[in-house]
C-alpha cells in the first residue's frame, strides 16, 4: 500500500523511510507541506499519510483541512506527527481531520499498530468502493448486452441534448431493430437468440466513437446517441451499423445464424428547442418507415434522404 511521508527533519524522513519501506509500504515522501498536498491532490495518491504538524510552507493541521474540504473521496487517512503535547492543540488537529496522532518521540512498534488501523480503513474504503461500482454497473447497464439500459440511454440523450442546446450542436439519434428475430428465436432457440442480442452490441459498440452511446432500449431494439452529430452523419452511421450487423453471420452454438436490422435516424438541429421524447418519436417513425419498406434498411425522418441496403 502507498503511502505518504510528509516531513521536514531529513534524519526523522528517512528513518521513516526505511522502517515503513521494512514494513512493505510503497513510500512516497515529501520534506514540506506545499509538496505533501501537491502529491495527495495527483493521480493515484497515497491514501495513507503520515504528517508532521510542524513544516514549512503548510503544516500538517492546514493540510488536514484541506484534505477534507477538497478531497472527500476516496477518503484519505490521516496520521498526525506531532511535538504538541497539550490536549487542546490535539484536540484542534484532530478536529481539522487528522484520524489519529503520534507524538514524538514514538516507539516503532505504536507507529506500526497505528498504521496497522488506518491500513484496514483504506483496504474496507477499496473494498466498498469496488462494491459500489460494480452496483453502478448493474444499475445502468444490460446484463446480456453490456450497453446502457432504457433508463440511463434516455438520461443520456437527455443531457446530450442539453449540452446541444447550449453550445449550438446536434444530437443524431439512430434506433435500430433486428428484423425477424422471432424466428431467430424459434429456429435456434433463446440462448442462440441472446448470443445474437450480444454480438450485435458488439458490432455497434466496435463501431461508435469514444463520445457515442449504445443502450439497449428493450428487447431487440437499440438506440444509439451521436452527438455533435447531424442528419447526414446520423444516416451514413446507420448505414455503416446496417452492413456491419448484415455483413456476417453470428457465430452461436447453434449455427451460423444470417441477421439484418432496420435503422431509423432522426437529429436536433442547431437552432435547438428539441426534446427527446420528439427526437425518439421521430427517431421511431423512421424504423416503422424501414420496415414497412423491406426491412434490412435505413430511414430518416424528416428528409428524402433515404439509405437502401448496397447489397
Ligand atoms: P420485426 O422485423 O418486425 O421487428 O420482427 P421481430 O420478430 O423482430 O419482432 P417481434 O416484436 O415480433 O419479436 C421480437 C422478438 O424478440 C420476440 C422476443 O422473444 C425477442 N426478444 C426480445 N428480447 C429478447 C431477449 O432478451 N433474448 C432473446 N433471445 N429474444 C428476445
Ligand atoms: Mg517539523
Ligand atoms: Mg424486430
Ligand atoms: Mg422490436
Amino acid at each position: 500500500m502507498k503511502i505518504l511521508i510528509a516531513e521536514d527533519d531529513s534524519l526523522l524522513r528517512s528513518l521513516l523511510e526505511e522502517q515503513l519501506t521494512a514494513w512493505g509500504y510503497d513510500v512516497v515522501a515529501s520534506r514540506d507541506g506545499g509538496e505533501a498536498w501537491q502529491i495527495l491532490q495527483s493521480k493515484d495518491a497515497p491514501k495513507l499519510a503520515i504528517l508532521d504538524w510542524m513544516m514549512p510552507e503548510m503544516d500538517g493541521v492546514s493540510i488536514c483541512h484541506k484534505v477534507r474540504a477538497e478531497l472527500p473521496e476516496p477518503y484519505t487517512y490521516i496520521i498526525l506527527l506531532t511535538a504538541q503535547q497539550r490536549d487542546e492543540d490535539l484536540i484542534a488537529g484532530m478536529e481539522a481531520g487528522a484520524d489519529d496522532y503520534i507524538s514524538k518521540p514514538f516507539k516503532h512498534n505504536e507507529l506500526k499498530v497505528r498504521l496497522r488501523a488506518g491500513r484496514r480503513i483504506i483496504e474496507l474504503q477499496n473494498e466498498l468502493l469496488a462494491a459500489r461500482e460494480i452496483l453502478r454497473q448493474k444499475a445502468s447497464h444490460d446484463a446480456l448486452t453490456r450497453a446502457w439500459n432504457h433508463e440511463e440511454i434516455l438520461r443520456i440523450l437527455h443531457q446530450e441534448l442539453a449540452r446541444a442546446e447550449r453550445e449550438g450542436e446536434y444530437v443524431g439519434v439512430i434506433m435500430a431493430d433486428l428484423d425477424h428475430f422471432k424466428q431467430v428465436n424459434d429456429t435456434y432457440g433463446h440462448m442462440a437468440g441472446d448470443a445474437v442480442l450480444h454480438a450485435v452490441a458488439q458490432r455497434m459498440q466496435s463501431l461508435i466513437r469514444p463520445y457515442d452511446y449504445v443502450g439497449r432500449y428493450g428487447g431487440e431494439e437499440f438506440m444509439v446517441v451521436l452527438p455533435e452529430c447531424c442528419q447526414e452523419c446520423a444516416s451514413a452511421f446507420a448505414e455503416r451499423i446496417r452492413q456491419s450487423v448484415c455483413g456476417q453471420c453470428v457465430d452461436t452454438s447453434e449455427g451460423q445464424i444470417p441477421i439484418t436490422m432496420s435503422l431509423g435516424v432522426a437529429a436536433s438541429d442547431r437552432v435547438g428547442g428539441w426534446n427527446a421524447q420528439d427526437l425518439v418519436k421521430a427517431a421511431d417513425t423512421s424504423l416503422y418507415q424501414a420496415k414497412k419498406n423491406g426491412r434490412n434498411r435505413v430511414e430518416v425522418a424528416v428528409s428524402t434522404a433515404v439509405l437502401a441496403p448496397n447489397d
